[in-house]
């Protein structure tokens, strides 16, 4: 697309961006941000409030991404802004232990029944990388295996056919991870659970855990086949390796108990992020106590955080958590209703190739008319179309994650007059998606 296709200018952002340039490594903290998949100038918002956004140029936008998920409730929810006030209010770190630590992760345990410890860090990254290094000292084995599409952060020996940015980016792998950093790890094609036992059987007592996002959303959204994650579980426990459920993007999203409480597949470890920060660095991973009680100082796994269980970051998350109740998951799971209704509803008006793939309150758009299965599927779909659709939604007031890889997400706060601005953008952003060219 040329520069001319992007009908709607946004001048403060643009300067922003160009002053980001000279200081930051493409102008931005994360790279997906950066628009590179869809082009034009990233918005860089000012505040946010429920279920909308309001950029540098004053301009407002129904939010479909969240924060990436995190914002449940929507934004600044005045029940987590004052918890987040009345933390603050008395310090910002001690570096000791704290009562709202011991809270968040009682909340936690009681709402996910595998949850029988936790230990909380700060980023889901850390999380995944602590998890993975606590199979392999529980198990004394070496080998991971992962599935092309799953992101589990930036851990140096995940990061190989990753989704998210990298799926975004369509890199391979990653320079500066080495092949003895990557060369432990075994990439296979998701929803397979015949390469799974395959790789069982060619690497017999070597594989330490297997780690699959619960439902994927970094390659767009891609559910579980019926008895995948059970499988993989059963098939982890006849080899006496441990099964590893990635929750930072479902977890305490896709209901109370996230993907736990969708399927009931029992993992020995899980991880957590997003949602239980209520918009802060908070994450966590846990599982089976005796498995924990290898980790430091209990046992001999070290793991360690100068602001892991940070009094305002687990402050946001557990009055993030004490207000998401049934009445809470009902009204997000209906609100994403309506909107995939509206999404289809405007992409079949103008005879688009789409597949509306959900997880729950999750869901993305492939455009492609065959289902996605695998991230060999998510990448048929054409790209280029999403492009036209994101550009004409943004310019109309609506904020889609700028890539065709990603989940998209709503929230309680999502109200009529924010699903009415949606319904109002589609039809044109459904045309453009139609009349796109490659
Ligand atoms: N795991 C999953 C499933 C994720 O979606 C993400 C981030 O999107 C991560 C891990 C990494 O979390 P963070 O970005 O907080 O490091």
């Amino acid at each position: 697309m040329s520069e001319l296709a992007y009908p709607y200018e946004a001048p403060a952002s643009q300067a922003l961006f160009d002053r980001a340039a000279a200081v930051t490594p493409g102008g931005v903290n994360s790279p997906v941000r950066a628009f590179r998949a869809v082009g034009g100038t990233p918005r860089f918002m000012v505040s946010g409030t429920g279920p909308y956004l309001t950029d540098a140029d004053g301009r407002e936008y129904v939010d479909l991404v969240c924060s990436w998920g995190p914002m449940i409730l929507g934004h600044s929810h005045p029940e987590v802004i004052a918890a987040v006030q009345d933390a603050v209010s008395r310090g910002t770190s001690f570096g000791t232990p704290g009562e709202g630590e011991v809270a968040l992760a009682e909340e936690m345990v009681a709402r996910v029944a595998p949850l029988e410890q936790v230990r909380l860090v700060s980023s889901g990254t850390e999380a995944t990388m602590s998890a993975i290094r606590l199979a392999r000292g529980f198990t004394q084995r070496t080998k991971v295996i992962k599935f092309a599409g799953c992101y589990h952060g930036h851990v140096d020996s995940l990061l190989a056919a990753a989704g998210s940015g990298v799926a975004t980016f369509a890199l391979p792998d990653t320079p500066g991870v080495t092949g003895a950093q990557a060369g432990d790890t075994i990439v296979l094609p998701y929803n397979d659970l015949d390469a799974v036992r395959e790789a069982f059987r060619a690497h017999p007592g070597e594989v330490a855990c297997v780690i699959t996002e619960a439902s994927p959303g970094n390659m767009g959204v891609v559910p579980p086949a019926e008895g995948f994650n059970q499988g993989l579980k059963d098939i982890c426990a006849e080899n006496g390796a441990l099964y590893v459920s990635d929750e930072v993007m479902t977890g305490f999203r896709t209901s109370r108990a996230g993907w736990f409480g969708v399927d009931g597949v029992v993992p020995d470890l899980m991880t957590f992020g997003k949602v239980m920060g209520g918009g802060f660095p908070a994450a966590a991973f846990g599982g089976r106590a005796d498995v924990m009680a290898h980790l430091a100082p209990a046992g001999p796994v070290y793991q360690a955080g100068t602001l892991a269980g940070n009094p305002v970051a687990t402050a946001a998350g557990l009055a993030q958590l004490r207000l998401l109740d049934d009445a809470a998951y009902a009204k997000v799971d209906a609100v994403s209703k309506e909107i995939q209704g509206l999404v289809t509803g405007a992409l079949s008006k103008e005879g688009v190739a789409h597949r509306l793939q959900t997880a729950s309150n999750m869901f993305s758009v492939f455009f492609t008319d065959r289902p996605v299965r695998n991230y060999e599927d998510a990448k048929t779909q054409e790209s280029f179309r999403f492009t036209a659709f994101f550009h004409s939604l943004l310019g109309n007031g609506v904020y889609l994650p700028p890539s065709s890889f990603e989940s998209w997400f709503v929230s309680t706060a999502h109200d009529e007059r924010a699903v009415q601005k949606i319904a109002d953008a589609l039809p044109a952003a459904a045309r453009a998606a139609a009349e796109a060219t490659a």
